[in-house]
């Protein structure tokens, strides 16, 4: 049996009679958060039943919550298999009257979701990339984690979210199933997530880039950069052997991106490693010429951690140094941090609102 949830909603139509089925089966699940066909009181019986022999819906099983004080929640699921992964949930604004508008405004979530279980990449400051690589995800398990946590939270359908690809995983290690899933969300009969809305964050893999680029999705691009040289760089992510910094600029200068956006870097500080003004320095010169954003995130030591979280003066002379040179830089206050992370910096690595 596969998982409905796999399908985009053409997939579907070409499986099942007549083809308006599908736009309702769609409905049913990404609107109305069922996961039983048996609900689905639009259908004939009979259809009801043939589906629940060829499909299931949900491939997840929700095994954990935790929540933080400051109100993000970290959901630990459990695949099919038994493999597991996590999800979190970012509350980015509380609902509140909006002086400007004179207006009631919504609350705004960030979603952040697993693209595999484990991780073949090996950073060493991420404790998933520890435990190795068991396989993909499929485009259903990473749609899943969505609506599942949309529908535990009784976020509205209409209520637009944003994602990022930044659980468990390096995306761009399965991309075919990531692009199918940018798609399936933004289906206008499912999530209506435009693809504006999610950010596809990579450890760098250039060739991935550039092919995620070509395939012109839409979706935004952010870049676990972490270092400003290729030696330094090299001892935080193994993976800059295959592809140094220099590869990673040049696919990232190819890459389309929107005329409203930009791409977003990811720099994780570490004492004494990459929290120098001469980091600061190269970092300007590197992304000369890019539409850019920087994300400084505080590393936040877990048990065994060889590295040590930055001092905050340093930290904020970084920040004031790149955008006193023209590069938009920011410092999220790290949320749920009181939540404890199977991907070792999945919580540091939220804190940004998309811009
Ligand atoms: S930080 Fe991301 S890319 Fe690096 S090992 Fe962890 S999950 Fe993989």
């Amino acid at each position: 049996m596969t998982s409905i949830l796999d399908m985009t909603k053409k997939e579907l139509a070409e499986e099942v009679q007549p083809s308006f089925r599908a736009n309702q089966i769609y409905q049913w699940i990404y609107q109305k958060y069922l996961f039983s066909f048996d609900e689905m009181l639009n259908l004939p019986k009979y259809f009801r039943d043939e589906l629940s022999k060829k499909y299931y819906i949900m491939p997840l099983r929700l095994l954990k919550t935790e929540e933080s004080s400051d109100g993000s929640k970290k959901y630990l699921f459990m695949l099919r298999d038994n493999f597991t992964i996590e999800t979190v949930l970012l509350p980015m604004k509380a609902e509140g009257f909006d002086k400007k508008s004179g207006k009631i405004r919504s609350a705004k979530y960030t979603i952040c979701i697993s693209s595999q279980v484990g991780c073949k990449i090996g950073c060493a400051f991420c404790l998933t990339g520890k435990n190795g690589f068991v396989r993909n995800l499929s485009a259903g398990e990473i749609t899943a984690q969505v609506l599942f946590v949309k529908k535990i939270n009784s976020i509205d359908a209409s209520r637009r979210v944003n994602i990022v690809y930044m659980g468990m995983g390096e995306p761009l290690d399965n991309l075919q199933n990531v692009v199918k899933a940018v798609g399936i969300f933004a289906d206008i009969d499912g999530l209506s997530i435009s693809p504006r809305r999610q950010t596809i964050s990579t450890s760098g893999l250039s060739s991935q880039i550039e092919k995620l680029g070509s395939l012109d999705t839409g979706a935004l691009l952010a870049i676990s950069l972490h270092a400003v040289d290729d030696e330094t760089r090299q001892k935080l992510m193994p993976i800059n052997k295959a592809y140094n910094i220099k590869s990673i600029i040049e696919a990232v200068k190819k890459f389309p991106i929107d005329m409203r956006k930009r791409v977003l870097f990811e720099y994780l500080m570490i004492k004494g490693i990459n929290d120098s003004m001469d980091s600061a320095k190269k970092l300007v010169k590197l992304l000369n010429g890019i539409k850019a954003k920087v994300n400084l995130i505080y590393f936040n030591p877990h048990a065994g951690s060889e590295f040590q979280r930055p001092n905050e003066k340093d930290v904020m002379a970084f920040a004031e140094f790149l955008n006193s040179h023209g590069l938009l830089c920011t410092i999220r206050q790290s949320k749920g941090l009181d939540i404890s992370a199977a991907c070792g910096q999945l919580k540091q690595r939220l804190e940004y609102e998309l811009a």
